[in-house]
């Protein structure tokens, strides 16, 4: 049977429950404070490498199951803490809260972290912005003019609007999605002219054809995947690439994503920027074929790299790019 934990709660006196409030507040915030640190470390090693991700956010995400500002607050205050240790010790005492790091953290400097970090004490987040509006102030939003829709021109489409909003991709329901962005007028016009064209003039069925068509293009000049595949000239296909054949069937098979998986089974969910990578290495004598290429994303492509030819070789491209 389920036990109601505000049961117990509720039998408390006042000053009880009070001080019982003060004290979580203090292990919670310690709890933060070390968490904070602890995954400043496990970014300074790329431990989430191991563990089937290819970035920190990622494995903030799916395996420690914080929500995506919950991470970008732990995330943006493990690296200020990286530079300003002393942060650390703000966040266990409570006197500074992780919104405020991660307003201040792009701002501070060896010469201001001091002064910000000790203005930023006990503030809230509003009183932490004008903090920041002081370092670095904006220039005034310039006035603009434009064009907005009138309800009889918006209900004309619902797909393409002239609106000024930022695009929105947004769950309704299971396998039903809501898809919104801003057009521009020419784009409004093609709309309007495949519409002409078409029998269904449904936006979303025409975005659906329209990015099929984009799609399939594009994995044919990536991926090498054509309808009728010609056969390679022998000596490319011994490049260290493999042949436009075996890319196809690497990518087919693989499912065109990360095919890293951690000790616990978990696969990299990653899609974007894979690269067909060797199983055994090209300069230690691994074939560009099927059986030999897999997909991997650019972070486990560079972790295999330091784990098959030492620590650092993937350190200069490291240095230059970090993942967000
Ligand atoms: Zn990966």
């Amino acid at each position: 049977m389920k036990t109601n934990p505000l049961a117990s709660i509720s039998q408390l006196t006042d000053a009880d429950l009070l001080s019982r409030v003060k004290s979580l507040v203090s292990r919670e915030r310690t709890a933060t404070a070390w968490l904070v640190a602890h995954l400043a470390e496990v970014d300074e090693r790329r431990l989430y490498l191991g563990e089937g991700c290819s970035s920190l956010f990622t494995y903030c995400l799916q395996v420690l199951h914080f929500s995506e500002p919950e991470t970008n607050l732990r995330i943006t205050a493990a690296r200020a803490a990286r530079r300003f240790p002393e942060i650390i010790e703000q966040l266990a005492d409570g006197r500074i809260h992780l919104s405020a790091v991660g307003k201040l953290a792009k701002h501070l400097t060896v010469e201001n972290h001091d002064e910000l970090l000790g203005a930023a004490e006990h503030k809230t987040r509003k009183e932490v912005e004008k903090l920041v509006a002081a370092v670095d102030p904006q220039p005034d939003v310039p006035s603009t003019a434009r064009k907005l829709p009138t309800p009889s021109e918006s209900a004309e489409s619902h797909l393409f609007q002239t609106r000024l909003a930022p695009a929105i991709v947004a769950p309704l329901a299971p396998e039903r999605y809501r898809i919104q962005f801003t057009a521009s007028a020419e784009t409004q016009d093609k709309l309007r002219r495949v519409q002409d064209l078409l029998k269904d003039k449904d936006p979303a069925v025409i975005f659906d054809r329209a990015l099929t068509m984009l799609l399939d293009s594009l994995e044919k000049t990536k991926f090498a995947k054509t309808a009728r595949p010609r056969k390679s000239p022998g000596t490319k296909a011994n490049s260290r690439r493999g042949s436009a054949a075996v890319r196809r069937e690497v990518w087919k098979r693989d499912g065109g994503q990360c095919t890293f998986v951690a000790p616990d089974g978990r696969r990299c969910t990653e899609r974007g920027n894979l690269h067909f990578a060797h199983a055994t290495a090209y300069a230690l004598g691994g074939a560009p074929t099927a059986v030999n290429l897999r997909l991997r994303c650019a972070a486990h492509n560079a972790h295999e790299a330091d784990l098959d030819f030492g620590p650092g070789t993937s350190l200069i491209r490291r240095n230059r790019k970090r993942p967000p």
